[in-house]
Parts: C-alpha cells; structure tokens; sequence
C-alpha cells in the first residue's frame, strides 16, 4: 500500500469542522495529509505525520479538496460560438438553441463524441475538479441518447439521463408523444448506463406534469432524480424537485420565497450555475445569500455545455458566486467541494476527513480566498491522480 505525505500545507480547507477552526470549512494551519491507497488515512499538524513512502512538500500553499462539479453538459458536437456572439449584440436566450447542439450531435461519431468529452474532462482536472457529473440530452433520440451516455459512462461514475432536455424536433407537435419515448423505450435502452435521470422544468420545454412522469419513471428504473429549475423564470421546478426528494434543483436563478422555504427544508440541494448567468447575459443571478440565510444547502457547478456556459472552470464560477450572488469566499469554495458533494449525495468527496478520497487540490496562493480575490487567474491545480471511473458497465 503506497502512501504519500503532503506536508507544508500553510491553509488546509478540510470541510469538517472539528478537525480545524470550528469553521464549515474546518480550515488548519500549518497541517498535514497522509493518504494511502487512494483515501485520505490521516489529518494533522506540519511535520507531525506519520513515515510515508513519499513526501511532497507544497510550501505554505493552500490545500483544499478537489471541486465537486455536480453539473455539466460534456457530451456534444459542434460549437455555438456564433449564437453566443449573436446574443452579446442583443439576442435573448430561448431554451430551444439546444436542437442546434442536437442536429450537430447525432452527426458526431461515439469516437469523436469521446474524444472532445475526454478533452473538458482533462481541462477540468487541470483546474482541480476532481468528481465530474456528466449528462446527455444532446441526442433526444434513443441511439444517440445511449450512445451519449456511453461517452459520458467511459469518462465518471456520475452518469445523468436528461433525454428530456428540451422536445425532440420530430416531437414539436406531439410533445405528449416524446414524454412516452423518454419515459418508455428511451428510459429502458439508458438506465443501465445511468446513476441520475434529470428534467429541464421551463416554458418551451417541460411541464410539471410531464417533469413528475419523467422523474417518476426514472425512480422506477432506479434512477435519482435532478431538475433543472426556475432559470428563466419563476415556475413549478423547485417545489416539483423538493416534493419528489430530488437531489438537487439546479439553477435556481428565479425563486419566490415559497421556493426558498421548500429549499431550506427539502433534502435537496440548491445548486447554482451562475457561469450560465453570465454567459446568457442574464439581468439576473441566483440570489445565494437568500437561500444560505434561510438554511437551504447551496452548490456550485459548472454547467459546462456548448450553448450557454462553456466554462469548466469553477475557480471562476466561485468569483462570480462571491460577485454576483451574494456569498463570501468561504461560502463560495464549500459550495464547490462540499456542496456539489451534497447535490450528488456523496459522503466520499468534498471534504478531506479520514476516509475521504484522496482527492486534493492545491491553489498558489497562500490562502483560499484568493480564489475570489483573483478571478481568472490559473491558480489551482490538482494534487493527487484524479480518479478513473470505478463502475464500467
Ligand atoms: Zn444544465
């Protein structure tokens, strides 16, 4: 059993409180972390650590566990670079810009699909993301729906089944017909690829009546559930993934205050994409600090995806949290470890406690609030071998 020692750590972020300050980060100073065998197996003072077979000093730096991005979209052909360009001079964001991403998809072969998947997973692992959750939605047809989480099964564990993103074009009038395909012979030919089954809850794409079949027949599969909710206007999203026990509602950007309540009591993460936000040039951000005084559970994550976010980096989605959403940097980097933990149900990841994987991240700086502090500047990396997919299927 190899071991490593990763000494010299001037700020170590754990995310358990009693193994620091007290804090929901559980920050030590001048600590230590021994893991073993892929898991974190000890947690403590500078130079205190037990022999290891390897020693790697980080030199004062901040240590914090490896993002948790718990939203991401990887799995795609083509490029919209001309629609974001066109909605920087004035265009508005109709959630229909997906069937461009669609055509281009089916059209892509499962190699090229793999290779360019390959491509951002590694991009954001070089900024140290260390758990990816990855969907399709981009086929909207049951081959290219399977074959889309084929990729995304070769690259995480933590696969999602949205063949309800928006109504397949065949199916624009008969949006009826499509919920059956999605919930019938879609759902058998994706399950056994599947740890998630996700419903994007908005005007021009699903109902709540339609969301609560999807959901419901994915439960049957054994699927958890996730929504995509309330991002373009207020809607049913949130109380629908709250009732149903989802996970996580994702977005988030448009809430009442019936939808925080339901947050703060729902085991169900509030999870944020303010990078969709900023790249939808939207004139509103998801009000973060409404839901962490109200006691909800927030996340951060990417949304990584063609049309509407193409950012793999959540350094740079916690400077907009901090920014735009209204929480402090501490706040900000629990969301993107911890938090993202939560939306995915993990106990594993996003805290670096005995027992955790060892998955660290380290940042080059001396503190974590320079993650905020300096938006846009490459100063994380990862620390540790990211992690290979544990159940091929
Ligand atoms: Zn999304």
């Amino acid at each position: 059993m190899a071991s490593t020692c990763y000494d010299g750590i001037g700020e170590l972020i754990t995310n358990v409180p009693e193994l620091g300050d007290g804090s929901p980060l559980g920050v030590r100073h001048d600590a230590a972390v021994l893991v073993a065998d892929g898991e974190v197996v000890w947690v403590g003072d500078r130079g205190g650590a037990p022999a290891a077979d390897e020693r790697v000093d980080v030199e004062g730096r901040c240590v914090l566990p490896g993002f948790v991005d718990s939203h991401s979209h990887l799995v795609f052909g083509g490029d919209r670079a001309a629609e974001f360009a066109a909605r920087m001079a004035g265009e508005a964001y109709a959630a229909g810009g997906i069937r461009t991403t669609v055509t281009a998809t089916r059209e892509a072969s499962e190699l090229e699909l793999l290779g360019r998947a390959r491509r951002l997973v590694a991009e954001m692992q070089r900024q140290g993301t260390a758990t990816i959750e990855i969907k399709s939605g981009y086929g909207l047809d049951v081959a290219t729906e399977r074959r889309s989480l084929e990729v995304a099964a070769q690259l995480t564990d933590e696969v999602t089944y949205l063949g309800a993103h928006v109504v397949a074009p065949e199916y624009v009038d008969d949006p009826d017909g499509y919920v059956e395909l999605v919930t019938g012979e879609m759902l058998t030919a994706c399950a056994p690829l599947a740890r998630w089954i996700d419903v994007f809850v908005e005007d021009g794409a699903f109902d709540a009546d339609q969301a609560r079949a999807i959901l419901g027949a994915g439960a049957a599969h054994g699927l958890g559930a996730r929504v995509h909710a309330n991002q373009l206007r207020p809607g049913p999203g949130v109380q629908l993934a709250c009732e149903l026990g989802a996970a996580s509602a994702d977005h988030c950007t448009h809430l009442t205050d019936d939808d925080v309540t339901a947050l703060a009591d729902a085991d169900t993460a509030a999870t944020l994409v303010p990078g969709a936000d900023f790249c939808t040039r939207s004139p509103v951000y998801p009000d973060g600090r409404r839901l962490i005084d109200a006691g909800a559970t927030v996340a951060l994550a990417s949304d990584c995806n063609p049309g509407t976010s193409f950012t793999s980096s959540l350094p740079f989605v916690i400077a907009l949290a901090v920014r735009e959403c209204g929480l402090t940097p501490s706040e900000a980097v629990w969301a993107a470890t911890a938090g993202g933990a939560a939306a995915l149900r993990r106990r594993d990841v996003g805290h670096l406690g005995v027992g955790a994987r060892a998955a660290l991240t380290v940042v080059d700086a001396p503190s974590h609030l320079h993650l905020a502090y300096r938006p846009g500047v490459p100063l994380t990396r990862p620390l540790t071998k990211p992690p290979t997919p544990a159940k091929r299927r």
